[in-house]
């Protein structure tokens, strides 16, 4: 066998390239191969938030981002169906004390995570993994083809599957589900020329996609990220076609003035999110998977770029750790999918109870009319964003039903 490295990395986007970058730090012998080439876009709403400012921070990577192209953020709009309005501040994040975001197009954000991982590990672009390589059942390594090249075969320790919401990897090892409850469905476009951005994200709770949302999102150069997402069930049984929603929802009469002179640029495109709502098997013998391969989308808020750092670097430190021995089946590597569900089980759970909290509508125009009407609905808010309330608190439903009586 050649090749043979400690982590092979398949995908490097926000998750594979922060494994990768943890992987080095830990002394691994790490390849991280995309099929793209870098730059390359990826639909998504670009916002990134508290969790993922804490690994770009503990990456040495802020800077960067502070020098690239993008808009800061330092609070959330929330609309509700009937047209209520509140705008809830960023307070200190309980762990890390972050108090902003930032709004990165992913043509930019993932070049400066995959560029800084370039810097530091192998690895190959234009490379797309078609198949495992498995002895006696256990995956030890990758085979695919460069872009115009012959087939080549990788080995290692431990394959990552970080390729996003069609896993290549996820699907070899017969992990890749498509339970359409649990999968979020949106689409994406960039406008110049919204009126009223500033530095808040902007969530309405417009009524046909509840419990999603329609975004506008600053970016820099007076640029939005504008998109609505769902529950794919719900698009399915309303029988909703998602770009006629989101074209809708821009000539609403709530948005209609601001869109009066926002031009288009390029498509409206539609992708799907994989969320972390049902609990799956993410591992095996010899790999693990990572990001959206492994379901790890917030179910509520459809985040999932820190969640794929934070899977990233969890899959990181175990791979260190099993290095030491010479054990790498699914029995060793179960300490990943536990370590990854202590970490972020709670949130995804109430992430889950939120969004199906929010097909109710009268419930959210109730709880946005109350946070708009008083300051300390709005703080519990804020606090509940910023992860300052507990997540048994948060869990109990009488915590709501004592916010709604405030
Ligand atoms: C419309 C929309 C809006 C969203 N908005 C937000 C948001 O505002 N904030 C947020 O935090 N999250 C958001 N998300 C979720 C976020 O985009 C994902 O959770 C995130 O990209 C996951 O990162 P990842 O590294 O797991 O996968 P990806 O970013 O999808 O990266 C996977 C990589 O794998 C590569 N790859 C795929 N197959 C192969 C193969 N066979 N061989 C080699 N390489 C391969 C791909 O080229 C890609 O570079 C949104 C998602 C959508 C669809």
């Amino acid at each position: 066998m050649n090749n043979i490295c400690d982590m092979i990395i398949v995908g490097g986007g926000p998750g594979g390239a922060t494994a990768a970058l943890y992987g080095e730090r830990l002394g691994l012998k790490v390849l991280l191969l995309d099929k793209q080439y870098f730059p390359r876009d990826k639909i998504c709403g670009d916002a990134l938030s508290g969790k993922s400012i804490v690994y770009l921070r503990e990456l040495g990577l802020i800077e960067k981002i502070e020098a690239s192209p993008q808009a800061f953020v330092d609070s959330i709009i929330f609309s509700s169906p009937n047209e209520k309005v509140v705008t809830i501040k960023l307070v200190p994040t309980a762990q890390h004390g972050i108090t902003s975001g930032y709004v990165c197009r992913r043509l930019v954000f993932d070049d400066l995570l995959f560029q800084a991982a370039k810097a530091k590990v192998e690895t190959i672009e234009g490379f797309a993994v078609h198949d495992l390589i498995r002895e006696d059942g256990m995956v030890k390594g990758i085979r695919g083809r460069a872009k115009g090249g012959s087939e080549q075969e990788f080995f290692a320790k431990v394959v990552i599957g970080a390729d996003g919401a069609n896993s290549v990897v996820a699907r070899k090892t017969g992990l890749y589900e498509h339970d359409l409850d649990h999968v979020l469905v949106a689409t994406r476009a960039y406008y110049r020329g919204v009126s009223g951005l500033g530095t808040a994200i902007e969530l309405h709770y417009v009524k046909p996609v509840l419990p999603g949302y329609f975004w506008i999102f600053p970016l820099e150069d007076g640029l939005a990220n504008v998109g609505i997402g769902m529950v794919k069930s719900v698009l399915k049984k309303r029988k909703i076609q998602l770009k006629d929603a989101h074209i809708a929802a821009t000539e609403a009469p709530f948005f209609r003035e601001r869109f009066r002179n926002a031009e288009l640029l390029g498509d409206i495109k539609g992708w799907n999110l994989p969320s972390g709502s049902k609990r799956r098997t993410i591992h095996g013998d010899g790999f693990m998977l990572i990001g959206d391969a492994a379901s790890l989308i917030d179910p509520f808020t459809g985040e999932g770029i820190g969640n794929a750092m934070a899977s990233g670097k969890i899959a990181a430190q175990v791979v260190a750790e099993l290095s030491k021995g010479s054990d790498f089946s699914a029995r060793a590597l179960s300490i990943y999918d536990q370590r990854l569900w202590k970490n972020l089980g709670g949130e995804l759970k109430l992430g889950y109870n939120l969004q199906r909290t929010a097909r109710f509508h009268p419930l959210v125009n109730l709880v946005v009319h109350r946070a708009a009407k008083r300051p300390e609905v709005a703080d519990w808010i804020s606090q509940m964003i910023a992860g300052q309330v507990s997540k048994r608190e948060l869990l109990r439903p009488g915590t709501y039903v004592k916010l709604l009586l405030k």
